[in-house]
């Protein structure tokens, strides 16, 4: 079976005290993870190592940075490596966040290489696709998403697929706290997971871990997480409220 996870994207909030304050109270919960459930925290840079000492190979709990450079070393100030990221044990990465494609102008290119450098060191990418509102409105979010995935994931061997977790981000759903509905959620999770088949052969995409994000909360969590081809989600706002997080985590 495949992977269902639960991610807290931190984002560009918190001061180390409350870092330090919310994975305490998130680890204080005492979880207990069924098989095949996981809980990563994607916390910023500054705070990998010291969310690493504090996670103390909790199980099921992992690690993930938020971006890696798009090169893998060298004159490039102010950017961090994949390679960096895995010398400290970081397992994850979150790559292609809308907020990196607008605000940084991160293309589908720069993340295709992206891709490529976290799994040459190590790093499992956790890739966001997800459409604007106009495309939603204009009914063609499928092919936009498809072509996220063709020109960022799909030159990727299958068994590099394998250590790479999709994350459905409706650009219009985030921060928003307009959800997409659940219907909406299933509609284009099973379409991603047509496309990976469609590419990979159907036990890749049986494989392949897809979470939702998007304005998911506790009272949303339950309904989107019981459609059959989500599997947990990518959270914002709502990680950082450990009583909300560890909600939405019990839902997983
Ligand atoms: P919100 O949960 O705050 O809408 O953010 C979603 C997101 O962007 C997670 O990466």
């Amino acid at each position: 079976m495949r992977k269902k996870i639960v991610a807290g994207n931190w984002k560009m909030n918190l001061t180390i005290g409350q870092a330090e304050q919310l994975i305490n109270d998130i680890l204080q919960a005492g979880l207990r993870l069924k098989d095949g459930q996981e809980v990563v925290l994607a916390t910023p840079f500054p705070y990998l190592l010291k969310a690493k000492a504090l996670l103390k190979n909790t199980p099921g709990f992992y690690l993930a940075a938020q971006n890696c450079a798009s090169e893998k070393s060298g004159a490039y100030t102010g950017e961090v490596s994949a390679e960096m990221l895995s010398s400290i044990g970081v397992d994850y990465v979150i790559l292609g966040h809308s907020e990196r494609r607008e605000y940084f102008q991160e293309s589908n290119a720069v993340l295709a290489k992206k891709v490529d450098l976290a799994l040459a060191n190590g790093l499992k990418p956790i890739f966001c696709c997800g459409e604007p509102l106009e495309i939603r409105k204009a009914e063609t979010q499928n092919d936009y998403v498809a072509k996220q995935l063709e020109e960022s994931l799909f030159h990727l061997t299958e068994e590099q697929l394998k250590d790479v977790v999709i994350a459905y981000e409706p650009i219009w759903a985030i921060g928003t706290g307009l959800t997409a509905s659940a219907a909406q959620a299933q509609d284009m999770h099973a379409f991603i997971r047509a496309q990976v088949a469609a590419k990979y052969g159907r036990e890749a995409a049986l494989r392949l871990t897809i979470q939702y994000g998007g304005s998911a909360k506790p009272s949303n969590a339950a309904e989107l997480f019981a459609c059959p081809d989500v599997d947990g989600g990518l959270i914002g706002g709502a990680s950082l409220v450990a009583a909300d997080f560890l909600a939405i985590v019990s839902h997983l």
